[in-house]
């Protein structure tokens, strides 16, 4: 019987490997210029964890999640996205004692969303944390490390702004808006009229052609912010500009939880289409108190690893995969064990090689050896075992010199 993957989960195959591989490479070595550490936590919280962390009233929480019983005992939930376990652990291992603290994580998450171009119910996202800095300082040190990084893949992407302001500024503003898209229903999808009581400010995030002309007359928070939010939005932009990260003020991006604060941002690139956002990110000052810890202001973002794959393919930018750069052909039974202790011995000394273990006709060998890509091959025989004097084949100009086997490593090294 043949058993296929679960629809909108991927496998990502040896060929696509390196290019994940460079992303995540390239991820730690810029976060750790910014003094990001990671961190791992698991893939399985409690549900409630991210109804408090995520918001019961959000798509994410409310319709996509993976959610079991285990064992009639607890309501487990796959997690959805990393904020909120990273949260927990922050919390939970009292890291908030030690002062600011700048973690990142990678990883898959879950969410059960109609699969497309972009959209995946498994995907994986690098994500970064800064928690216990409340000044703006931090907001554009982390958007400037995120620009670092998708500038050093060679991804341009557009970065969106705005500040969803705060406590002060935004309920008289929802106010506003609710009066105002509340008096507009008939215009909106159903989605939007969903969502004007439960979570008004998600309104303005929607895509539907129709309801654009009613959000583009919408009421602006931009335009309403207090002192406050106000000073962070221009303190972000002024250290932004000595930065020389260009953004654009964006009145309509928001993060549509009541602890997101101020800062919010996004990336966006033309290469991917309908699903735009690369990576997403925001200023959370509540959450930490939200999930039972101190007062501790925090700042991050997620990025989304299928859609930066998608970007660089685009690009046609593949990273070289690894290759050996000796195959050892056997040209009977004792070359065949020298190859063996000979491969073993390249190893060793960090050299790739391959052999084909089905041994076989000579022909078939130096086939196999194109194949894996090999750059040279040696011909092991009774013959060469005894002189310990072989032939080098170079498999790109299919020049032969002769080697001797105790220099074979020093040879084809580099
Ligand atoms: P979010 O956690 O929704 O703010 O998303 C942050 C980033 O994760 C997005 O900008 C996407 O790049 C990526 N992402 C979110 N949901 C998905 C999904 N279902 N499939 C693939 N990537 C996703």
């Amino acid at each position: 019987m043949k058993i296929a993957g679960v629809k909108g989960m991927n496998d990502v195959l040896p060929g696509e490997v390196a290019r994940w591989q460079e992303m995540e490479q390239v991820a730690r070595e810029v976060f750790a210029l910014y003094g990001y550490r990671e961190v791992r936590t698991p893939a399985v919280e409690h549900a409630q964890l991210f109804a408090r962390g995520v918001g019961e009233a959000t798509d994410i929480v409310n319709k996509e999640m993976y959610v079991f019983e285990d064992k009639g005992e607890e309501l487990l939930a796959l997690r959805p996205e990393g904020t909120a376990g990273t949260v927990r652990a922050f919390i939970e291992h009292g890291a908030f004692v030690e002062g600011p603290q700048k973690w990142f994580y990678l990883g898959p998450m879950f969410r059960r969303e109609r699969p497309q171009k972009g959209r995946y119910r498994q995907f994986h996202q690098i994500g970064c944390e800064a928690f216990g800095i409340a000044e703006p300082g931090i907001d554009a040190e982390q958007i400037a490390l995120l620009a670092d990084y998708l500038g050093r893949l060679g991804v341009t992407a557009e970065l969106k702004l705005n500040s969803v302001g705060d406590q002060a500024c935004r309920p008289a503003y929802l106010a506003e808006l609710k009066a105002y898209l509340t008096a507009r229903k008939a215009q909106l999808c159903p989605d939007c009229n969903d969502r004007i009581e439960r979570n008004p400010l998600r309104v303005l995030d929607c895509k539907v052609e129709s309801c654009q002309p009613v959000l583009d007359g919408a009421p602006r928070l931009l335009d309403r912010l207090c002192d406050g939010c106000r000073t962070h939005l221009d303190q972000v932009k002024g250290a932004l500009d000595a930065l020389g990260v260009a953004y654009r003020i964006e009145p309509r991006l928001v993060r549509g939880l009541d602890y997101y604060v101020r800062t919010a941002y996004e990336f966006t690139s033309d290469a991917l289409g309908a699903q735009s956002a690369v990576a997403g990110g925001g200023r959370y000052d509540g959450l930490v108190e939200t999930l039972g810890g101190p007062p501790t202001p925090g700042i991050g973002f997620a990025l989304g690893e299928e859609r930066l794959a998608l970007i660089l393919e685009k690009l046609g930018r593949a990273p070289p995969e690894r290759r050996p750069a000796v195959f050892l052909v056997s040209a009977d039974a004792a070359g065949a064990a020298e190859a063996l202790r000979r491969a073993a011995e390249l190893r060793r000394a960090g050299i790739a090689c391959e052999l084909d273990a089905r041994g076989g006709k000579l022909k078939a060998q130096f086939k196999q050896a194109e194949r894996v890509g090999a750059r040279w091959a040696v011909v092991l025989g009774g013959a060469e075992v005894e002189s310990g004097q072989a032939k080098l084949k170079d498999l790109r100009s299919r020049e032969e010199t002769p080697v001797a086997l105790a220099d074979l490593a020093t040879r084809v090294r580099g």
